[in-house]
């Protein structure tokens, strides 16, 4: 740990670094709990929802992206707006340790893991030898970034084909690639790495031993700053395209429940030694003989928070406050009680024509589903013009039902009542999987889409 101090203070006021779906859901989170909201936007984003829902909205002029990057603009709009803490979401600036630190500093709340945590789990290579240490099974790799290429091919050597190359300093599938065998390593080495270069600006990799037709399997952690650490279950984000999640999924509906058990037993045991406060989430890969595998941390709210939401009936973002502001977690693990299964779309503005290619442009119709068990967290409404600089998820679809068939059955009805016109969507993606056989019988692995797809048309 490092000598950085964090506090406690009453949150009566929150700036939300962040933009989209993700800010309405904060601000929606702090009204419930009476807190005001300072929102902050980009020119492009001058028409989004959020702005107008905060309280207090304040245009950063400028680059579009550094917007929503620019911490030291960001903190002093904070400390000017009487703001007590900063709620950064998803992305930007979210697992930027240098930003949570910056927070502290300047006598701001960070609401989330303290910076250090946030260090050691942004290096995937160091958080995979410090859970190893605490007795989480991972996967043989390299232990350091590497930028040589016989070495790297001596790595891989040893590991034993299959191997996966990802980026060292990235994230978000950008990077990757599978090399099968050693033949096909140097041209799949230098790809990852001018990829890794390109949208990183480091093109370092590190090496892991390939699992074949894994299931993503995650659990969600909370805990707060007196030891006391739960688990929300689990969540299945094996339906995924490109390393990218699209459906996630709370309660996992197939997997065996001794290894959920063991998957809960393991998490939270790393988290108390760890000393992790605030939330966060475990990510593992589950193999065809069900043995499992840490891959990485996120120390952050995720995306898919939303079906755990629904099966456990926790305000995760309201917790998130709560803990940040020095409460004790107010139930015990016995107290939490999964209900029911909960399966979250991720609704992208992109064009299944060309290859999902992020489209964008004005929506000239919009209608979103209802009715029972139905959540919609949406960014966008009709005549909202979908600007070039962002991530293309438009939506989110979360649907909840007693039962898997029940919520398969709701599913395909919120699907089938959701109208989005002007730009093109992955809805009939979507669309499709829920009528799959396979899906329906919860037999899904990573590979899901990529083998299915050529079947959907
Ligand atoms: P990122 O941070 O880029 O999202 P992750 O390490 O979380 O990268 O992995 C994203 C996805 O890539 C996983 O859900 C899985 O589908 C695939 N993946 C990652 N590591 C492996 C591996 N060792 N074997 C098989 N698939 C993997």
């Amino acid at each position: 740990m490092s000598k950085l101090k964090t506090f406690t203070k009453e949150i009566k006021k929150v700036l939300i670094a962040n933009r989209g779906e993700i800010a309405t859901r904060i601000i929606r989170a702090c009204k419930e709990l009476d807190i005001k909201t300072v929102a902050i936007y980009s020119e492009a984003d001058a028409k989004s929802i959020y702005v107008k829902k905060a309280d207090e909205a304040y245009l950063i002029p400028g680059d579009p992206i550094q917007a929503y990057l620019n911490y030291f603009r960001i903190v002093d709009l904070a400390k000017q707006t009487k703001c007590d803490a900063i709620h950064s979401g998803y992305g930007f600036l979210s697992e930027n340790p240098e930003f949570a630190e910056y927070c502290w500093k300047q006598g701001i709340v960070f609401i989330g893991p303290h910076p250090d945590h946030i260090a050691l789990f942004g290096d995937k290579m160091a958080a995979k030898k410090k859970m190893r240490e605490l007795g989480v099974p991972v996967l043989p790799g390299s232990d350091e970034p590497i930028s040589d290429i016989k070495k790297a091919k001596k790595i891989a050597d040893e590991i034993g084909y299959p191997v996966i190359l990802k980026a060292a300093f990235g994230g978000g599938g950008r990077g990757m690639r599978i090399v099968r065998e050693e033949s096909e390593f140097e041209d799949l080495f230098k790809s990852a790495f001018n990829e890794a270069k390109k949208f990183f600006g480091r093109g370092d990799v590190f090496i892991e031993k390939y699992v074949e037709n894994p299931r993503h399997i995650e659990i969600q952690i909370m805990a707060d700053k007196y030891g006391n650490v739960v688990h929300l279950g689990e969540r299945d984000c094996s339906i995924q395209r490109r390393h990218q999640k699209v459906v996630e999924i709370a309660r996992s509906p197939t997997l065996n429940e001794d290894v959920k058990r063991e998957l809960y037993r393991t998490s939270v045991k790393a988290m108390f030694k760890v000393g992790y406060e605030n939330v966060g989430t475990i990510e593992y890969l589950v193999d065809e003989k069900d043995n499992f595998y840490f891959i990485e941390m996120n120390t952050r709210l995720q995306v898919e928070h939303t079906v755990t939401e629904m099966v456990t009936g926790i305000d995760i973002v309201q917790q998130m406050i709560k803990i940040a502001q020095g409460e004790k977690l107010g139930f015990l693990q016995e107290d939490i009680t999964m209900r029911g299964y909960a399966i979250e779309f991720r609704v992208n503005a992109e064009d299944p024509k060309r290859n999902f290619a992020p489209s964008v442009g004005a929506i000239t119709s919009y209608h979103s589903p209802g009715g029972p068990g139905v959540r919609v967290d949406a960014a966008v409404y009709k005549d909202y013009v979908i600007p070039p600089y962002y991530d293309s998820m438009i939506a989110k679809l979360s649907v909840w039902a007693l039962t898997w068939d029940q919520v398969v059955n709701r599913a395909r009805r919120a699907l089938d009542e959701f109208i989005v016109r002007g730009v093109p969507t992955n809805l009939p993606l979507l669309r499709a999987i829920v009528r799959d056989e396979d899906f329906i019988k919860g037999k899904f692995t990573t590979r899901y889409i990529e083998e299915k797809l050529p079947t959907f048309n």
